[in-house]
């Protein structure tokens, strides 16, 4: 569509509250909405789909304030004067997989989220799908990454020791008479990169997935989706880039940068100013306010959130892989339509649904996104029941007006590199975005050597709960901890937990443990095991129990310490 169509359609639909003006390399629109799904509206309207020429925004709408970027209470000197190499901001999945790569060459990294820890934000708030890449565009740069992406998951998660299932998915259809026509679509599926794929009849697919609906007819099944946990993926990557030499700082908010001729000088954060040599900005739902803190912002991010619900490990007998049932999402959705996901760890997860909204941080779940959920993914499995649900959350995607990842240096700055706009399949592109960025890190560094003690490989936690009789027994024999449970809904020992405590990335709060080694993720959700946690947290880390957050800054479990009160 021409500007002139798009300006006209705008004033067709908003009157003239909104104006859209071309500039230098973007698509400047501003004005006055009268909601958010109207600011976001218009922002679709003026965007060409994977352009690199970006909608900006710039849209107010009546009475709305947006709540600034949670930053820590935390200040410090901690990073004062320091002159790394290279500055990641955001320990997401894809911050933390372009670290992995660049530890690989000798240079000095400095990676830093505004976060108490990694894999907070939408890293940890996702299907844990490894997307074939079915439904995304051929030519967008999304679609490049998610194929490459997928094909690095089977090396990457046996080099960093990640549970990783490719286990394949069904897309299934109500018609029968589209059977013939699944066959003449094997040759594109081969081509666009989704990989092989198989056709079934209902006879065949009840075979695989008995508790499947009747309403499916035939389905197609991609070989090459997975299923992974998507925080144990980042806390791993995160891992084995520490242990290769990158410096890793938490709860360190980049708050303002000062930027001189096309240059940034200096990153000012919580805990001092650094003077980087490259800045990349891997911020998810901010990676547009990072940019316009280097002066080089040309996209802008509008946020969308995705609801799941987490189901109780006895729902997991009923899917073997993922499936969905063709035309029962909405169609204004832009969501990959979601589906029912059995998970590396036994659970099943439901959703995700899509809803724009104008706060990148409140992940607050509602019933209707659940509600609504169980409703459309009930037409593939009857045999949900909400019964079975351990509890929900929600993600936020950081979507683009031209929803396509952007990975490239800065246009209007020399010494950044932006990967923004990674909505989903960032999870799966995560590994080949890494390495892209480190392509692009060498030209700023050609000399740079390569690490010679880099180690691709990470030594996991030990699960008892997976090892026989003999294995734990041994392990018991060298540590009693190992043969203490304190989470008997996944059986997780105090040893485990200690391990958690003492990783390459140590966390210290109770979700921080939860997320390393699973205490707390069973049908009682923590209700039995987490003041046991508290005081193993407590015990080891020589803190008062008082003091043992469960996450964020505030989320203090006690009031006092016990017998304090007389
Ligand atoms: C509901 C839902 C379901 C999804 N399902 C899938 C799926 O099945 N498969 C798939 O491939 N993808 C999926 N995705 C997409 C995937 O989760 C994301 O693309 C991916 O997690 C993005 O990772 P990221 O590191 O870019 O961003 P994030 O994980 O959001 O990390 C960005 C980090 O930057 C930090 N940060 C921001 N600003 C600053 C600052 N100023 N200073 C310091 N730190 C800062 C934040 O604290 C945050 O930790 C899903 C997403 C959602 C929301």
């Amino acid at each position: 569509m021409s500007v002139a169509k798009k300006q006209r359609k705008l004033r067709k639909i908003f009157g003239g509250a909104m104006e859209l003006r071309p500039e230098k390399g973007r698509m400047h629109l501003v004005g006055e909405a009268k909601s958010w799904d109207d600011a976001v509206q218009a922002g679709l309207i003026c965007a060409k789909k994977g352009s690199d020429i970006h909608v900006v925004s710039d849209v107010t709408v009546k009475g709305l304030e947006i709540p600034p970027m949670r930053v820590p209470e935390l200040r410090d000197n901690a990073l004062e004067g320091l002159r790394p190499d290279v500055m990641i901001i955001g320990a997401g999945v894809t911050g933390c997989a372009i670290a992995r790569e660049l530890s690989r060459l000798k240079l000095n990294v400095l990676l830093t989220d505004k976060e108490y820890d990694v894999a907070t934000h939408a890293s940890s708030r996702n299907d844990g799908m490894v997307h074939p890449g079915i439904d995304i565009l051929p030519g967008l740069l999304k679609k490049k990454l998610n194929t490459r992406g997928n094909r690095m998951y089977t090396r990457l998660c046996r080099e960093l020791n990640v549970p990783f299932d490719r286990c394949g998915q069904y897309l299934c259809f109500r018609q029968k008479s589209v059977l013939p026509l699944l066959y003449l679509t094997k040759p594109y599926w081969l081509l666009s990169g989704a990989g092989s794929t198989e056709v079934l009849t209902k006879k065949a697919l009840k075979k695989r997935e008995t508790d499947v609906s009747d309403e499916a007819a035939c389905a197609l099944y991609f070989k090459s989706a997975g299923s992974v946990c998507p925080y144990g993926l980042t806390v791993a990557l995160a891992e084995n880039a520490v242990e290769n030499g990158v410096r890793l700082s938490l709860d360190t908010a980049v708050l303002n940068m000062a930027v001189e001729k096309g240059e940034i000088r200096s990153v000012n954060t919580n805990r001092g100013t650094v003077y980087p040599g490259l800045v990349i900005n891997a911020a998810g739902v901010f990676a547009e306010d990072v940019a316009k803190m280097a002066q080089d912002r040309f996209f802008s991010i509008h946020p969308r959130r995705g609801t799941n619900a987490i189901l109780d490990k006895k729902a997991r007998r009923h899917i073997v892989s993922i499936y969905s049932l063709m035309g029962t999402q909405s169609k204004s959705a832009h969501t990959k339509g979601g589906g029912v996901v059995g998970t590396v760890d036994g659970n099943v997860l439901v959703g995700p649904d899509a809803v724009e909204t104008p706060e990148k941080e409140n992940f607050a779940t509602d019933a209707e996104s659940i509600l609504k959920t169980f409703e459309k993914q009930r037409h593939a499995a009857p045999w949900l029941t909400q019964g079975d649900i351990i509890t929900y959350f929600t993600g936020i995607r950081a979507a683009t007006y031209e929803e396509d990842f952007i990975v490239e240096k800065g246009r209007a700055v020399r010494n950044i590199i932006h990967a923004a706009g990674i909505q989903s399949p960032g999870l799966t592109a995560a590994p080949a975005v890494g390495e892209m960025v480190a392509g692009m890190v060498r030209d700023y560094f050609p000399k740079a050597e390569k690490n010679p003690s880099f180690d691709p490989n990470r030594k996991p936690i030990v699960r008892m709960a997976e090892l026989s009789f003999e294995e734990r027994a041994k392990y018991i024999e060298q540590n009693p901890d190992y043969g203490e449970i304190v989470c008997r809904c996944e059986e997780i020992s105090r040893g485990e937990i200690i391990d958690a405590l003492r990783r390459p990335v140590p966390c210290s709060t109770v979700d921080g443990v939860k997320r390393r080694c699973r205490p707390g993720m069973g049908r009682c959700q923590g209700g039995f095991c987490s003041p046991l946690v508290v005081k193993i947290i407590s015990e080891t880390l020589g803190i008062p129990e008082s003091e043992v957050r469960k996450g964020s800054e505030g989320s203090r479990l006690l009031m006092g310490e016990k017998g304090a009160h007389k």
